[in-house]
Parts: structure tokens; C-alpha cells; sequence
């Protein structure tokens, strides 16, 4: 049920492999597995069980029995806060190790892993483990005879559904809020990383948490996910992935009326007016461009830039790409670009700048596969194997305009489109113009454009002179069909929590 694993950094460790329920790893029902790709070599590194719905229905068994039993729900706010702080304890004990699990199993620059995954991780649960003594309800005026009160009570049973590409942070961003509120949970992390969440939950386990309150299953999304997202005895269904299947689990939790979460794709437009600061614009849009592969959901993939400073812009762009998106093994300390997730995402990439050369637009940069750059200490043999990865060029896009493609479809890599604009309303037209309305970022020195601009744009998050700030204090989350509802911040517990509301008679009629 574990494997001893062990990294190019010369960390070793014991990896389970199980599901975790009920605080024990276990195989799944018929035995079936997923083999995890190591996206640097394109070679294995190892096979996890994988769960068939029938695992799905014991491991929601678990979290119910786990929702009802004393050992949990008598638990004070500031006990389960303490079993929070006690996982980022251990989480931030076992950093190096997480980092690595994180780096082998994503193909992320292990600086990456080390500077924002895992202290993504104990920050989000330090915070919710502050929280949870800070739940609670009104009481609302009703008149002499009757007492109103509100308490606000953990939904019960949450499913939580993550993604490949900050597995650790959406583990942390789904366990921390849930938990806090008082939920007992199953999470499914994505076939493609499976590791660093198994790790956790022996952490988990070491933590005190009571069994069957966080429940770990890795599985197919079709499956596992899929049985999930479709149970009857799951309350909440939290759900961060790409829009088509978020459109899908949205579907299946309608089958019980689940209450639903969800956080999806974008196109996030950069807008540069001509009187921005453009090193600073250039710096920030290269960043929200081309920071871990190009995959983050809020990627600032659209760069709208006054025609006045458009060559200018691009030009420092270029710069920054050739100087900074260092291609190479993502355990190289120089490394700012690892591999992209898998061979699939690869080619989609690959077959976007297709679209975009065939719909008329110049591949100012990139836009073929990349050949990582060996690091000065590497061995011929190990840089032999990290060129066998799924490695692609940090890509530019000029003359885009809005009815192609890459204008209007995400790409979820290091590739950035570009489209030139005369003025304020046509840039904030060309922002909108699109069925996703995740973030926007808005650069100008002037601040009433600033505001005036952030005011019209249709995005739940909008950075003025920055690009992808994310904080666990303040609300994240899209509008249109980049997603339902809010994670992180206060809005982010109160999305696992409902209130209920008390009536009671003060008289004796
Ligand atoms: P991507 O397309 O980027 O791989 P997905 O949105 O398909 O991302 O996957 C995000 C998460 O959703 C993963 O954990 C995956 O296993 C899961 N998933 C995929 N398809 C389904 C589905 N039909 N029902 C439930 N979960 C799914």
C-alpha cells in the first residue's frame, strides 16, 4: 500500500497509495489503479488505487457516519481549529518533502512548490482554523411575543472535486473552509496528481482528525467523479476544473439539488492604456501569462494594449520571455518554465498557434515544442530523459482579433494573445467579449480610469497595475462561466455553511 519514491533533489520518500477512509489506506474494491506520468522524463512514477463507485459509496458512508458521530460534531469551533493549526504544523514539517511530491508529480519549477504550493497549504488552514470559533448567527428583531435567531450549521457530506494544477493549494483551498465549518468531506484529487494529497493524509490522520472527516480518493473523473458529483447522500458539491466539466457536475448534482461551487476556466484580459508604466505592465502581464505553464485559471491569457505603446509593450514582453522563461528540468534552481501537465495539453497548445497562424494571427515568439535547457550539473543522460517531456515554447501572439479562436477559447499554457485597442470603451469591449468573466487586470497611472475601468468590466476579481494577486483573505471566483459562487475569505466558509433560522414563542399562547 506504499512505495518508497525519491526525487532528483535527493528527497526519499514513503508514498502511500491507497484510499484514504476512515484514516486507513485501503485498495480499491477490484483492485484497479491509475499510473501517475512524471511530465519532465514522460515516464512513470507510480500507480495509485483508483476508486470505483463503490469505493465512492463507502467513503461517502464514512463521512456521514463521521458527520454524526459525537467524536466530531460535539467538537468546539476552536477544537477543530486546533486540528486545523495541528495539519499545518505537520504540512509545514514535511514542506521539503511535499514540495518535491508536488514538483515530480506536476513537472512545476520546485522553487514554485516550495515559495507558494505548500505555504499555500498552511497559510489558507491557519486562516480557516481561525475562523472556526468565529461561526455563528443573528438575532433579528420580530416584535415582544417571539425570539428569531439564526445559527449557521456545516452543510454535512461535501464532495470536492480538484484539479492537476496547484494540487496541494486546491486541496487546502476545498479541506480548510469545510472543515472549519464543521463538514466531514471526500476529495478527489486529479488522476494526473495524485501523490502530494495521499501524503497529506497520512498528515491528516496524524493530526487527530477523528476517522472518516476527510476521506481521499483518487479516481477517474468519469468514475469516481462522476459518483461523486451524482450522490444521493453527498450535501455540497465543490468543484474547481475546467468549464465543460464543471457544465457536467453541475448536471449530476442537479439530480439531488446539491448546493454547488464551482470555479472554472477564463480568458482573462490585461488591459495596458497608453499612459501605464510599461516595464511594470510588461513584468506583471509576463507573470500572468507564463507563471506555473500558463495553467492557472486566472491566467491573464488576453493582452489588450493601446495601439500608441503596442510595440513598445510587446517589444518589453519579448524581452522578458527571453530573459526570464528560463525552459528546463523543474528541479533546475534556474528553471522558471517546467513541463506542461501532460502530452494532451501539450499538443492542445501545440494545435491553438495552428488555429491562430490559419485564422491570420503572427506567432510573434514561440509556438513549437521546447527543448529544456540542461542544468550545468546534469549528467547527459539525465538531461537526455527531461528532453523526452512535455516541454513547449513560451508563445506570443500578435494581430489577434476577437473571432479567432485564441481570442476566445482558453489554452491553459505558457501563450499569450495579443490584440491592439484605440480607446477606453473599445477596450472595455473587447475585455467583455467573452462567455468567461474570471479576472481582469486594468494598467493606467490614471486612477479614476482605473476605477471607472474595474467598475465595467464583467470579472469576480480585477487587479489594477498587478496581475493573478490571489490572497486567502479576499473572495475568489468568477462571473459568467468562469463559476458558481466563492472559495477563500469569509465568503469562502460561508459557502459550506447554511443557516438556519429559529422561531421560538415567548408567550404562552
Ligand atoms: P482538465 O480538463 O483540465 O483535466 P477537468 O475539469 O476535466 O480538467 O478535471 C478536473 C477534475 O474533475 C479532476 O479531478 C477530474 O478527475 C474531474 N472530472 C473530470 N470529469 C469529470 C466528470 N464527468 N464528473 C466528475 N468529475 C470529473
Amino acid at each position: 500500500m506504499e512505495v518508497q519514491l525519491s526525487a532528483p533533489n535527493g528527497i526519499k520518500w514513503t508514498q502511500p497509495l491507497g484510499l484514504f477512509i476512515n484514516n486507513e489506506f485501503v485498495e480499491s474494491s477490484n483492485g484497479q489503479k491509475l499510473t501517475t506520468i512524471n511530465p519532465t522524463t514522460a515516464e512513470d512514477i507510480c500507480s495509485v488505487y483508483s476508486a470505483t463507485t463503490s469505493d465512492v459509496d463507502k467513503a461517502v458512508a464514512a463521512a456521514r457516519a463521521a458527520f454524526r458521530h459525537t467524536s466530531w460534531k460535539r467538537l468546539s469551533g476552536t477544537e477543530r481549529g486546533r486540528l486545523l493549526s495541528s495539519l499545518a504544523d505537520l504540512v509545514e514539517a514535511h514542506a521539503e518533502t511535499l514540495a518535491t511530491i508536488e514538483t515530480l508529480d506536476n513537472g512545476k519549477p520546485l522553487s514554485l512548490s516550495r515559495s507558494w504550493d505548500v505555504p499555500e497549504f498552511v497559510g489558507v488552514l491557519r486562516y480557516y482554523a481561525g475562523w472556526a470559533d468565529k461561526i455563528h448567527g443573528q438575532t433579528i428583531p420580530v416584535g415582544p411575543d417571539k425570539l428569531a435567531y439564526t445559527v449557521r450549521v456545516p452543510r454535512g457530506v461535501c464532495a470536492q472535486i480538484i484539479p492537476w494544477n496547484y494540487p496541494l493549494a486546491m486541496a487546502a483551498w476545498k479541506l480548510g473552509p469545510a472543515l472549519a465549518a464543521g463538514n466531514t468531506v471526500v476529495l478527489k484529487p486529479a488522476e494526473q496528481t495524485p501523490l502530494s494529497a495521499l501524503y497529506v493524509a497520512r498528515l491528516i490522520a496524524d493530526a487527530g482528525f477523528p476517522a472518516g472527516v476527510v476521506n481521499i480518493l483518487n479516481g477517474r473523473g468519469l468514475e469516481a467523479g462522476a459518483a461523486l458529483a451524482a450522490h444521493p447522500d453527498v450535501d455540497k458539491l465543490a468543484f474547481t476544473g475546467s468549464t465543460a466539466t464543471g457544465r457536467d457536475v453541475m448536471r449530476l448534482a442537479a439530480g439531488t439539488l446539491k448546493d454547488v461551487t464551482l470555479e472554472t476556466g477564463g480568458k482573462s484580459p490585461l488591459l495596458v492604456f497608453d499612459d501605464a508604466d510599461l516595464d511594470q505592465a510588461a513584468r506583471w502581464a509576463h507573470e500572468g501569462i507564463m507563471a506555473n505553464q500558463g495553467q492557472v485559471c486566472t491566467a491573464t491569457s488576453r493582452l489588450l494594449v493601446h495601439a500608441s505603446v503596442h510595440d513598445a509593450l510587446v517589444a518589453r514582453f519579448r524581452d522578458l520571455v527571453r530573459h526570464v522563461s528560463v525552459v528546463g528540468d523543474p528541479f533546475d534552481r534556474d528553471t522558471y518554465q517546467g513541463p506542461q501537465i501532460t502530452r494532451a495539453q501539450l499538443d492542445r497548445i501545440l494545435s491553438y498557434v495552428d488555429s491562430a497562424r490559419e485564422e491570420g494571427a503572427v506567432v510573434a515568439m514561440g509556438g513549437g515544442p521546447a527543448t529544456p535547457s540542461p542544468p550545468p550539473s546534469s549528467s547527459a543522460s539525465a538531461s537526455a530523459s527531461a528532453s523526452r517531456g512535455y516541454f513547449v515554447q513560451p508563445t506570443v501572439l500578435t494581430g489577434v482579433r476577437p473571432h479567432m479562436r485564441v481570442f476566445r477559447e482558453e489554452i491553459f499554457g505558457p501563450c499569450v494573445a495579443v490584440t491592439p485597442f484605440e480607446d477606453e470603451d473599445e477596450a472595455v469591449r473587447l475585455a467583455n467579449d467573452s462567455v468567461y468573466g474570471l479576472a481582469a487586470a486594468v494598467f493606467t497611472r490614471d486612477m479614476a480610469r482605473a476605477h471607472r475601468v474595474a467598475a465595467e468590466l464583467d470579472a469576480g476579481m480585477v487587479w489594477v497595475n498587478s496581475s493573478n494577486d490571489s490572497d486567502y483573505r479576499v473572495p475568489f471566483g468568477g462571473v459568467k462561466q468562469s463559476g458558481v459562487g466563492r472559495e477563500l475569505g469569509e465568503a469562502g466558509l460561508e459557502a459550506y455553511t447554511s443557516v438556519k433560522a429559529v422561531h421560538v414563542n415567548l408567550t404562552s399562547n
